[in-house]
């Protein structure tokens, strides 16, 4: 069992309402964000210390980061006055960020050349997941060290799962995230031409939601766009990023990835356009463009 401090980094989208969680768990947290307003935004501000550098975030056994990408993850670890420089031997790094298997299986290595154990644990069901605690959470690293981080999975997430070793957590998450933007552009290519041939969406989803056209992007994400709300959420910017990832892993083991590389020239032309801090669903308005329909809601 770890104490009850807890080192934070990140406080965003995903990692306000993940560390809100933890201080309504009882733990305390040193918390970072290079916006330094984040951190004011937290609940219990008496169970919160303010740090102003990754390294003053160190004095805890345990940190965990909530980054955008592996650039930032290996800026807070690697960089100078880092958390590898400056965290104890056997406290434990928790990586929750969506980042780079590759890159994660090297900083795991650094890391336990000085005694950090790491787990790289990045997580799905998005910031409604977040904020109710319900998220998955997909972990690589040591079994052992898997099951003593148990209490503070358990404070923030529902499903935890044990994968495999370090990287195995960003494996499956890249995984999925490919899966998730595939069926997204599916789905959006499929309703603008269902509704430019004349038929409601209301109607094609309730019909779909039963047959074998069934898909996250369907449940999730269609009725965000019936109701023309692309405010984020999870950005396009954030997904192209997990699509590159993908595109990584498949060129590094020589595995074709024909959809994907698709799907990501699908997400390069809306972040040319202007929508990369869009919500992913509003891949839809680049088919909806082309075919001057809109997928929204009768009146
Ligand atoms: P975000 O951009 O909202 O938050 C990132 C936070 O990190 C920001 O507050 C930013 O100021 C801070 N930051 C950036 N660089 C920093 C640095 N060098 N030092 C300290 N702080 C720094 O992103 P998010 O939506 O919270 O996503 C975080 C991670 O979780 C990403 O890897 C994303 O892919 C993943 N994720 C997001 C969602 C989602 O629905 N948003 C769902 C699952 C997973």
């Amino acid at each position: 069992m770890y104490n009850m401090k807890i080192g934070f980094i990140g406080l965003g989208v995903m990692g306000l309402p993940i560390a809100s969680n933890l201080l309504r768990a009882g733990f305390e947290l040193v918390a970072f964000d290079i916006n330094q307003a984040r951190i004011q935004e937290l609940p219990m501000q008496e169970k919160v210390l303010a740090a102003s550098a990754p390294q003053e975030v160190a004095v805890a056994d345990v940190v965990i980061l909530m980054l955008p990408n592996t650039p930032q993850v290996e800026e807070v670890v690697l960089g100078e006055k880092g958390l590898l420089e400056n965290m104890s031997r056997k406290s434990l790094l928790i990586d929750m960020s969506s980042i780079s298997p590759v890159a994660t299986k090297k900083i795991a290595g650094q890391l336990a050349e000085r005694g950090i154990d790491f787990l790289d644990a990045p997580v799905s069901g998005g910031q409604s997941g977040a904020i109710n605690g319900t998220l998955t959470i997909m972990v690589g690293g040591k079994r052992d060290v898997f099951d003593r981080a148990q209490p503070i999975f358990q404070a923030v997430g529902k499903r935890i799962i044990y994968c495999g070793d370090h990287g195995s957590g960003q494996i499956v998450k890249v995984v999925n995230q490919l899966m998730s933007a595939v069926n997204l552009v599916g789905m959006a290519e499929a309703f603008t031409l269902g509704v430019k041939a004349g038929v409601a969406p209301e109607i094609m989803r309730d019909v779909i939601l039963g047959g074998s056209g069934r898909c996250w992007a369907l449940e999730d994400r269609m009725p965000v766009i019936l109701e023309r709300n692309f405010e984020p959420g999870f950005t396009i910017d954030l997904h192209t990023k997990d699509i590159k990832l993908a595109l990584e892993l498949g060129n590094e083991l020589r595995v074709p990835i024909y959809a994907s590389s698709l799907v990501h020239e699908v997400f390069k032309t809306l972040q040319i356009k202007g929508k990369g801090g869009k919500d992913n669903s509003a891949v839809i308005t680049l088919y909806e463009e082309m075919a001057g329909v809109e997928v929204r809601k009768k009146q």
